[in-house]
């Protein structure tokens, strides 16, 4: 059995989560679903960033000490990402003992191979970007382009990492024939940055007098690690790296950092650069997302469309905020996130296509078949077209091209709704004939069956609806592509239960998205 390691970016922890962070969770959760599905053993980390300048000064504000103000969001993420259904094996927070005990020892190590060395810090630092910025990044006015705020002036003694040293093997890796990092287009960006000549050794501490929230630099308390060191360090950490050899040896190289395009350049260059220095293979896969608008606009405070992930699900449930983010948008790129197309979205869908279907068959089914799958051998151009949906549907999640997979699964239910108009099994039956009125309906179960197995990643509290209302015992969860519960037919004489509709239409609820939004 194949392991896959996945991780996602960890979420700063100076405010509640949004809906752009639920975006990248529920991909990843798609992902590592997916992968249980065809039989992988899956470790899925997430977490929060708790360290840094921006978390000390929101705690301040809140009147908390910052242990106690980031316990608070921790749990916040942990309660939206259950609600959510995000599957994650583990919650990393790097404010964990374990945590900090690595990072420390990340630390030592790149110190012990010549990487590290004291230097002074001249220039300018964005508390917003926890990065350090040139006069040419700035606007015309001196400020940051992404926080429209003047950077800090810094001047002071810090330990600095030699980059340098591993350009060209950084270089190599981006360029290597397996293309380190995704989409392509992010790749040719990382490597223009990696030619900029003022790309050069950057410093990996502050002062404690500059940063008290962070972990210290071993044997020297005065000084504090960067918050990038720190939080990247936790994908180690999460693997069991230096504490615990079975897990690590198990899952360690990741097979996927996903992340947010705007953090390519630390994933892409600094981290590899880290792992090379402590002699650590590389990930095998990063992944740079696009960014989701909201009602065509980018999020932010001011605008106050930040969109809650918590109230969306507890409004509309997980599975339509789920299907919709995945439908609609390319995984790639940026996407919008709209209220309104969401409801006629998931209407036409799931409550028309998928939910009508599953109440046809099963309605049709008691009536005739006391509730009972009838015996039939699926005809070999219908178990065809169940692979073919199925071939292409799994090519596309592994690029991660979710709307085209989802396009694959839903053509099964199409497929099936047009065979049964065409085929109109209740004129079969008043006929009196049974048997090939029950060929169109438990071929039609089967399409259903694959549909569900294969939705379930993306929706999975409607696709264990529709596999309890087909008849099977367990969950969705416990089916992989190598057991018999996947196969394409339905177990003659399997009892199945009609419980109504399995998605209910949502309303048109004159809602704008100021009302999701805090
Ligand atoms: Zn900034």
């Amino acid at each position: 059995m194949d392991k896959y390691y996945l991780t996602t970016a960890i979420d700063y922890a100076n405010a509640a989560p949004h809906i752009g962070h639920a975006y990248e969770k529920i991909a990843a959760d798609i992902i590592a679903r997916y992968k249980r599905l065809k039989g992988n053993d899956v470790f899925f980390l997430t977490g929060t960033d708790e360290h840094g300048s921006k978390v000390e000064k929101a705690a301040l504000a809140a009147g908390l000490t910052p242990q106690s103000f980031v316990d608070g969001i921790a749990a916040k993420f942990q309660d939206a990402w259950k609600r959510l259904l995000i599957s994650n094996d583990r919650f990393i927070r790097t404010t964990e003992e374990q945590h900090k005990h690595v990072v420390q020892e990340v630390f030592r190590k790149m110190r012990e191979k010549g990487d590290v060395y004291k230097g002074k810090y001249v220039g300018l630092y964005c508390e917003g970007c926890e990065d350090f910025l040139r006069e040419r990044d700035l606007k015309e006015d001196g400020t940051c382009p992404n926080h429209l705020k003047p950077p800090k002036q810094f001047e002071e003694e810090n330990y600095f990492f030699a980059l340098s040293k591993y350009k060209d093997a950084v270089r190599d890796w981006l360029k290597s024939s397996e293309g380190r990092l995704k989409p392509e287009g992010r790749r040719l960006e990382v490597l223009n940055q990696l030619e900029d000549p003022e790309l050069a050794d950057f410093s990996i501490t502050r002062s404690r007098s500059a940063l008290t929230w962070g972990i210290a630099v071993p044997d020297e308390p005065d000084q504090v690690i960067y918050v990038w060191i720190d939080a990247l360090t936790n994908y180690l950490t999460g693997a069991g790296y230096l504490t615990d050899e079975k897990a690590w040896q198990k899952y360690w190289p990741a097979d996927l950092h996903l992340i947010g395009k705007d953090i390519s350049k630390f994933h892409a260059i600094y981290w590899p650069a880290m792992l090379m220095s402590i002699e650590v293979p590389l990930p095998n896969l990063v992944f740079g997302h696009g960014f989701i608008t909201v009602e065509g606009q980018k999020m932010s405070k001011s605008l106050g469309n930040v969109l809650d992930p918590v109230y969306l699900t507890e409004t509309y449930g997980a599975d339509a905020v789920r299907y919709f983010l995945f439908a609609a948008n390319t995984f790639d790129q940026d996407g919008d996130f709209s209220v309104g197309d969401m409801i006629s979205l998931v209407n036409s869908h799931l409550a028309n296509n998928l939910g009508n279907l599953l109440n046809r068959l099963l309605t049709l089914l008691d009536k005739n078949f006391a509730g009972k799958v009838p015996e039939i051998k699926l005809e070999q151009g219908m178990s065809e077209k169940i692979e073919k949906a199925t071939a292409s549907y799994m090519e596309n999640m592994e690029i991660f091209e979710f709307s085209k997979a989802i396009k694959d699964a839903l053509s099964l239910v199409d497929e099936s709704n047009k065979y049964i108009n065409d085929s109109k099994p209740w004129a079969l039956f008043k006929e009196g004939k049974m048997d090939e009125g029950g060929k169109v309906i438990a071929t039609s179960m089967c399409f259903l069956k694959r549909a569900a197995i294969l939705l379930s990643p993306i929706m999975p509290k409607l696709a264990n609806e529709i596999w309890m209302q087909l008849g099977f015992k367990g969950t969705i969860e416990s089916v992989t592509t190598g057991s018999d519960a996947y196969s394409m037919t339905m177990p003659a004489g399997q009892a199945v239960n009609n419980m109504g509709p399995v998605f209910k239409r949502i309303e048109d609820v004159q809602e704008t998205a100021a009302s999701a939004t805090k």
